[in-house]
């Protein structure tokens, strides 16, 4: 098991030395013959699950098996929003859970993830809007979750800017949730990578799984293009390739893939300190520590396993922005992507065991799961260690389609494509 610690103190020692002692982040594992646990997915959630079950349930015989490299997934490829501003009770307290593990994240996994609670403010332009706002916060509170009604005034003296006199949708306020805010994606698979393969986990990196090994029905193990690996149990964590993995498990899941693409544009001078929603289009936007203006938008709206979008949402996303502040018209765009969303019937999630032994699923994150990275390892490892679901976790069951009992977050029912 290895030691090194990133500290001010190794920082000095580097800096003597003209940094010739850092070590790989982590190691190129190999693939062993067996493990106690297999995940499926190197993104946020299947590394923050090894990191938890490693750190917090003493299982460290565990291999996180990537087809690709750490972090090409959607945990490299999101707009870093997190916040826990949710309604429904199936769903608040998971989030803030999540919540109070970015707090603590950077000393858990000894890495500079850039956590940064700049606020989350969700714009609102008509009295209705006001209404619902407000009744989530009331929730929010309820739940013990920051949540602060601003008047058009405060938000026009926050964010000058912006359009609030449009006849369409004059801004009549926001609801901010000031512990929300902005985590630099990429560092969060570095870090809990790092931090996983100090406890002894193998991250196994271009290894694709194939198919799984069974025995009398139960699963034991993967197939992969390096081979066979057996397994105690294996859980999924493959987000927008979650149907197409289990369908190799004779599964089929209420998950439909979707793109969904993010834009940044040329650095500017620091002009927006949080994050911004548009209540009357899809639209949400904040500033980069390098000075881009990182948004998004809606999902492109047909189902696909591309990584990349198409021009209509890039169009609607940036008329968004125009409704919202006229001056992003005067920006230009550096580059922009897609990544691939595993959207579930009713816009929640699903952490549970499977109708096959030895398999547990993790998926149905919609566009909102990287802010449920930490909680979602967390409970992951908790389902996998102990075979029961999480407190905070207990909603998130997969017969809930067939059972009515569906978390829907948004009232859009059973439409993947709106939630
Ligand atoms: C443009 C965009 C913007 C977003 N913005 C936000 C946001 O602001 N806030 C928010 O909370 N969420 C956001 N999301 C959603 C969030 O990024 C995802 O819900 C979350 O990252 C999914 O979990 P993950 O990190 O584990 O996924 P991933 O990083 O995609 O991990 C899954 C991994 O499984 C691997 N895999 C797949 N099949 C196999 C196989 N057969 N064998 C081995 N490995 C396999 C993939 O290669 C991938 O690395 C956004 C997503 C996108 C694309």
């Amino acid at each position: 098991m290895r030691t090194d610690r990133y500290s001010i103190v190794s920082l000095l020692r580097e800096t003597v030395r003209g940094h010739t002692g850092w070590k790989p982040a982590w190691r190129d594992a190999a693939p062993a013959a067996r493990y106690d646990v297999i995940i499926v997915g190197g993104g946020g959630h299947g590394l923050a699950t090894a990191f938890y079950l490693a750190s917090r349930y003493g299982i460290r015989n565990v291999a996180v098996v990537e087809k690709g490299w750490i972090g090409g997934g959607n945990v490299g490829r999101n707009t870093t929003i997190v916040r826990s501003n949710y309604l429904l009770p199936g769903n608040v307290p998971f989030y803030e859970q999540s919540m109070k593990l970015w707090e603590g994240l950077e000393q858990d996994i000894n890495y500079n993830a850039m956590v940064s609670q700049r606020g989350v403010l969700n714009l609102f332009h008509s009295d209705a809007q006001r209404n619902a706002y407000v009744r989530r916060g009331n929730a929010m509170r309820l739940h013990g979750v920051d949540a602060e009604l601003l008047d058009a005034g405060t938000v026009r003296r926050k964010l000058p800017f912006l359009n609030f006199d449009d006849a369409r949708f004059p801004i009549l306020g926001g609801l901010l949730q000031p512990r929300g805010g902005t985590v630099r994606h990429d560092a969060v698979a570095w870090g809990y990578a790092r931090a996983a393969d100090r406890l002894g986990v193998d991250i196994i990196q271009n290894c694709e799984v194939t198919g799984f090994l069974t025995e009398g029905g139960r699963v034991t193990g993967v197939e992969t293009t390096r081979g066979p690996i057996g397994a105690g149990k294996v859980g999924l964590a493959c987000a927008g390739n979650s149907s197409r993995v289990a369908s190799m498990a004779g599964l089929r899941l209420p998950i439909e893939s979707h793109v969904l693409q993010a834009f940044v544009s040329e650095g500017l001078k620091p002009f927006i300190d949080c994050v911004v929603t548009f209540g009357a289009g899809h639209f949400y936007i904040s500033q980069s520590d390098k000075g881009g203006l990182v948004f998004g938008g809606d999902i492109d709206g047909y189902n696909s396993y591309a990584q990349r979008g198409n021009m209509p949402v890039i169009e609607d996303v940036c008329e968004g922005g125009m409704a919202l502040m006229p001056r992003i018209g005067r920006v230009r765009l550096l580059r922009h992507w897609g990544g691939l969303m595993d959207m579930s019937m009713d816009g929640s999630p699903i952490i549970d065991r499977t109708p096959r032994d030895g398999l547990y699923l993790n998926a149905g994150w919609c566009y909102g799961g990287f802010k449920a990275t930490p909680a979602s390892g967390l409970c992951f490892a908790h389902l996998l260690a102990r075979d029961e679901p999480h407190a905070v976790a207990t909603a998130y069951r997969l017969d809930r389609f067939a059972r009515g009992a569906v978390i829907d977050e948004k009232g859009m029912g059973a439409q993947p494509n709106l939630h």
